[in-house]
């Protein structure tokens, strides 16, 4: 379990996060959504200490995350970010193997954990010595997912990991995500600004304003009852198209 308590980040003068509570509970999958620059990666970034908080705190498992030893909580917390990450120079073995070499396990393990990996991703096997350049975006993502998962981390963050992404690749990926998550019994932040992708992949959803919550609810809540017109706004794009294509058929079966 995840918890905010009265969390608050400003650089300066400006306050980018005001005072936020949430809980994100065992197993839930809890996209923070919102406009650029309303401070879902900020708070995304305070789970696993990239940003501390200048007040209140970030609990994870019940425990203060700045009481919590830096290394270890790293470790039992995957990362996973929009543009991938990967280190262009090494193999895709060696990407997904990171983690698992900085804790300083032996080869054969880190090897046999590798291909577990790639399985778990949908990877072939031959794809262990390539480098990150001869992959596709949404193949070089699932490195992404896979070196965020090898020391099985009960904690996922996503910063919106299919935003880079061709719309069908994007589409895949975040099927297969979402059963990764209930298959493996993930807890997962993810940030996205993406209405649709939001309301089809979350269990809750946290619209975030300006760095405050301004609506939070499982997506047929927010549908219902946007109740609140930034979350009006960002439902509007969507329906709106919805609506169109839905006459473009009318009028092509008419
Ligand atoms: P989002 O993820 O919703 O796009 P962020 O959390 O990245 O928003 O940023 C929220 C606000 O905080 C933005 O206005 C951004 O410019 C500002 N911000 C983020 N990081 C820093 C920083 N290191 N120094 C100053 N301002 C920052």
């Amino acid at each position: 379990m995840i918890r905010f308590e009265a969390a608050s980040k400003s650089y300066g003068e400006t306050r980018v996060l005001a005072d936020l509570d949430l809980v994100v509970e065992e197993g839930e999958l809890l996209v923070l959504l919102g406009e650029s620059g309303s401070g879902k990666t900020t708070a995304l970034k305070m789970v696993n200490r990239l940003v501390d908080p200048t007040a209140g705190r970030v609990l994870v498992a019940g425990r203060p995350v700045d009481e919590q030893p830096l290394v270890e909580l790293r470790r039992s917390i995957g990362y996973v970010f929009q543009r991938f990450g990967l280190f262009p120079h090494m193999t895709i073995a060696d990407n997904i193997g990171i983690a698992p070499r900085l804790a300083g396990w032996e080869r054969g393990r880190i090897a046999k954990r590798v291909d577990e990996l790639l399985e778990l991703v949908a990877l072939d096997r031959g794809m262990r010595s390539r480098h990150p350049r001869m992959l596709s975006g949404g193949q070089q993502q699932r490195v992404g997912l896979a070196r965020a998962l090898a020391l099985e981390p009960r904690i996922m963050l996503l910063d919106e990991p299919f935003g880079a992404l061709d719309p069908m690749s994007r589409d895949v990926l975040q099927i297969e995500y979402k059963k990764l998550h209930e298959r493996l019994a993930l807890t997962t932040v993810m940030v996205t600004h993406d209405m649709v992708e939001a309301l089809t992949l979350a269990d809750r959803i946290a619209v975030l304003s300006k760095g405050r919550i301004v609506r939070i609810g499982a997506p047929a809540d927010l549908l219902r009852d946007p109740g609140d017109p930034v979350v009006e706004a960002l439902l509007s794009t969507p329906i709106h198209q919805l609506a169109r294509l839905e006459s473009l058929r009318s009028t092509g079966e008419g």
